[in-house]
């Protein structure tokens, strides 16, 4: 999950890392407020959990607190790469000699962090990955040690810096370090990281995502995800995995490797999935109930996919589930059933008994739903 700017930024703070001055606003009359407290030039930046907010307009320059009022007044409840502004970050607004790179993010394949640094901040880095990848430094941190000195000094080296310069990088790079530990992230990063004229660096922008699977340690951040639509916040909230695709066909299974595997068993027979909707292994009745209530919120539909494959979960407690919300639901989308696996023989016959139709086959089972959204 991503957290906001300001948030980031209050964690760089705390660390020790340079950070220009700021505030976070909500109208225009308390930047304009923020922007005199400050008395100097300022940048008006949108809170929106979304990268390259500089290109998309997001990031505004204002030299004085008028002109800090009038960009925010328009910067505020517009939509900036699909999302609604609605507070800002007003900064002091600084005049970088040297834009830098410094990040953190995990390296599923090598199962470690890795520190990534460039002399070439202020871009996005995917694409300097692609235009200039020789300008991007990379280092892996061992997961028990953590990272060592000599790596943050290294990295200063690799990207250009020496003197007092590259010894305030390596520092600021162990406290990006620290951080990313700390709330468990799966990215920190700082770009730009800037030189001002007199060597002294600071952090101009903050991003962090932390880890999903983590934020149970950190409920401080709960927080709404903005990127989420109704659907997912609606299953985030009901602890089920859903994600909106751009399909027909409704896919709801037990395990999030079944439900990619029927995802791709659907396509394969020619159908377009809807979504991707992962009840969990140990699913029971209720949050079958729930998650067929969420998957018919959909309003493209022409049908749906039930692939049960019982194991802590019981096909019986599955049945029952499917039997009340189709019960409740008054909507007339044909239903595909596969469900095997403990107590399967239970499970069919609830389903008989309610006019419901299975099959044990997968394959089938798909081609028959394919077809049933077809006609
Ligand atoms: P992003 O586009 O979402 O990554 O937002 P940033 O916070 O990185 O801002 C976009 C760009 O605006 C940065 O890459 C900088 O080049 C520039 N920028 C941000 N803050 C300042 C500032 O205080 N002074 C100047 N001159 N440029 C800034
Ligand atoms: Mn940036």
């Amino acid at each position: 999950m991503k957290i906001h700017e300001y948030q980031a930024r209050e964690l760089f703070e705390k660390e020790g890392i340079p950070v220009p001055t700021g505030y976070l606003c909500k109208s225009a009359a308390d930047v304009k407020k923020a922007a005199e407290t400050i008395g100097k030039p300022v940048v008006v930046k949108a809170q929106i959990l979304v990268a390259g907010r500089g290109k998309a307009g997001g990031v505004k320059l204002a030299s004085n607190p008028d002109e800090a009022y009038s960009i925010a007044d328009n910067m505020l409840g517009s939509v900036i790469k699909g999302i609604q502004v609605t507070s800002v970050l007003v900064v002091e607004a600084e005049k970088p000699e040297k834009e830098l790179y410094i990040g953190f993010t995990l390296d599923r394949a090598k199962r470690c962090v890795v520190l990534i640094a460039s002399s070439e901040g202020g871009v996005d880095l995917e694409e300097l990955a692609h235009t200039r990848p020789e300008k991007i430094y990379r280092d892996e941190i061992d997961p028990i040690i953590g990272m060592h000195q000599y790596q943050a000094r290294e990295a200063a080296e690799a990207i250009g810096l020496s003197g007092k310069t590259a010894g305030e990088f390596a520092s600021i790079s162990e406290k990006v370090f620290d951080i990313f530990e700390a709330v468990d992230a799966d990215l920190t990063e700082s770009n730009p990281l800037a030189i001002r004229k007199d060597g002294s660096m600071v952090a101009l922008d903050a991003r962090i995502t932390l880890d999903d699977n983590a934020l149970y340690r950190h409920p401080e951040y709960k927080q709404v995800d903005e990127e989420l639509t109704p659907i997912e916040r609606e299953a985030q909230a009901a602890g089920l995995a859903f994600v909106q695709l751009d399909g027909d066909v409704g896919i709801i299974g037990n395990g999030a490797g079944l439900v990619m595997a029927t995802l791709d068993v659907v396509a394969y027979f020619g159908g377009k999935p809807a979504n991707f909707l992962d009840m969990g292994g140990g699913s029971n009745a209720e949050s079958v109930y729930t998650a067929v209530k969420l998957c018919l919120e959909q309003k493209s539909l022409k049908a749906v996919f039930v692939n049960i494959l019982g194991g802590i979960t019981k096909c019986d407690d599955v049945a029952n589930g499917l039997v009340r919300a189709l019960k409740e639901s008054n909507v007339k989308i044909p239903f595909t059933v596969r469900m095997v696996g403990t107590n399967e023989e239970e499970g069919r016959k609830i389903l008989s008994a309610n006019g419901i139709a299975y099959l044990d086959s997968m394959e089938k089972a798909a081609e028959a739903v394919v077809k049933s959204a077809r006609s």
